[in-house]
């Protein structure tokens, strides 16, 4: 049988615990999580474990990330279940910390991102980058780790953190996983189990399209005709793409955007450091999925 993993409750064990590793010189990774973690999840300990000696997972459902309209009450949480798989994917330590040790009495301080926090995503849960942020910037300075490691799943997100480290001056590196997928294209999300059999057999559709709009930008960007409106077939492409989505039995798109990957701002087609991403966010019944490409 695997051995337990060992799991802290406040700041002053989950210090105490660094401490140790730190005075026999190890390095130290920390994956954040939500908890109800699937093989996405296992996948960035994995990671994690490439680049640092100790791995901390953390899993904290972070209530400022959600509006007050959001699915914070029925987001999945399964702690018993997260902390076998951390044991078997041979993670070092979890940081589980409540609600009251994460914002004790008082708290008022907020990381409000602005850049790559702006549009897609912050058009629709305005509030959403700054819990994010706040969150991450709490956890960095708990754990303090050499290295933290994201899913491009949540690119916006990503995009978001890296900024933060740079804007903030955060000492530690962020690496980037590839998001995980099932075998028909779906990416992996704690998310997906609220979805009915008939919801989760459309799923793969947001895929499908966001990959055909990206290879239809690739060889726009390609062709480099002169006078060629690029944004303009951009748009009908993420057009027809959402009106897809609707006929196929999507509920509702909140988005379907092709931007500058960097800044995720409106796409640069010049210069060969210019890379594209496409991202959409988009409603199955009432579950929101959220996805991205890059575009090769
Ligand atoms: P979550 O617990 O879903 O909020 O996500 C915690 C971390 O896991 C974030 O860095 C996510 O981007 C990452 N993640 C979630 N799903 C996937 C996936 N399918 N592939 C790669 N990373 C993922």
């Amino acid at each position: 049988m695997t051995k337990p993993i060992d799991t802290v409750r406040n700041v002053i064990a989950l210090r105490q615990r660094i401490a140790t590793w730190r005075s026999a010189g190890e390095t130290i990774g920390l994956v954040p999580t939500m908890g109800a973690l699937h093989e996405g999840h296992v996948a960035l300990v994995s990671l994690a474990r490439k680049h640092a000696q100790r791995v901390v997972v953390s899993i904290f459902v972070n209530p400022t990330q959600f509006a007050a309209n959001e699915d914070l009450s029925r987001y999945p949480r399964d702690e018993a279940g997260d902390l076998t798989t951390l044991a078997a994917a041979r993670a070092d330590l979890v940081w589980a910390p409540g609600v009251q040790e994460m914002y004790g009495p008082g708290f008022a301080t907020l990381i409000q991102p602005s850049g790559s926090a702006l549009g897609l995503e912050g058009d629709i849960r305005p509030q959403h980058f700054a819990g994010v942020a706040t969150v991450c910037g709490k956890l960095f300075n708990q754990v303090a780790p050499d290295v933290a490691v994201f899913g491009e799943k949540d690119y916006q997100q990503l995009c978001v953190l890296r900024q933060l480290v740079r804007d903030l001056d955060v000492p530690l590196e962020i690496v980037a996983l590839p998001t995980v997928r099932e075998a028909d294209g779906l990416a992996r999300s704690s998310r997906n189990r609220y979805l009915s059999a008939a919801e989760r057999s459309l799923a793969p559709a947001l895929f499908r399209e966001i990959t055909y709009i990206a290879s239809g930008v690739s060889r726009l960007i390609g062709a480099k005709k002169p006078g060629l409106d690029a944004s303009a077939v951009i748009k009908r492409l993420c057009d027809a793409a959402a009106v897809a989505l609707i006929a196929s039995g999507f509920a509702k798109v909140d988005y379907v955007a092709v931007r500058d990957a960097a800044t995720l701002g409106p796409v640069t087609t010049s210069g060969p450091e210019a890379k594209t991403r496409v991202l959409a966010a988009v409603w199955l019944g009432a579950t929101r999925l959220i996805d991205n490409v890059t575009v090769a």
